[in-house]
Formats: structure tokens, C-alpha cells, sequence
């Protein structure tokens, strides 16, 4: 019977860097913006920002 590695799932979760999902940036490293952190992705504010231009230049494309 094969288990799965348990140590290593430990280890990857020990060296968890919390990164943006989208472009990357290490919230430790970057003073300036905030990290949302979901269970399997994360998202920086600045992130956060280009989504919300995009959906409101979409919000307006609709309206016309
Ligand atoms: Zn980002």
C-alpha cells in the first residue's frame, strides 16, 4: 500500500511564500500592497485594482 507523502505536503506548507497568483509579487517583498489570500490562489491589491478597471470598463461597454 502506497501512502502519500505526507512530509512533503508539511514542507511545501512550512515553505509557503505568499505571492500574488496572478503577477507574482511577494507581499513581503513589496510594502505597497495588500494580499488577498484564498485557499488555493492569491490575489494583490494592485491585482485587485486592474480587475476592477476591467470590470467596470466591461460595465460600461454594456451600458452602451
Ligand atoms: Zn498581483
Amino acid at each position: 500500500m502506497v501512502m502519500p507523502n505526507k512530509d512533503r505536503v508539511v514542507l511545501k506548507e512550512a515553505n509557503f511564500i505568499a505571492c500574488c497568483s496572478f503577477c507574482g509579487k511577494e507581499a513581503e517583498k513589496e510594502d505597497s500592497i495588500e494580499l488577498i489570500i484564498g485557499p488555493q490562489v492569491s490575489i494583490c491589491s494592485e491585482c485587485v485594482e486592474i480587475c476592477a478597471e476591467l470590470l467596470k470598463e466591461k460595465a460600461v461597454d454594456a451600458s452602451t
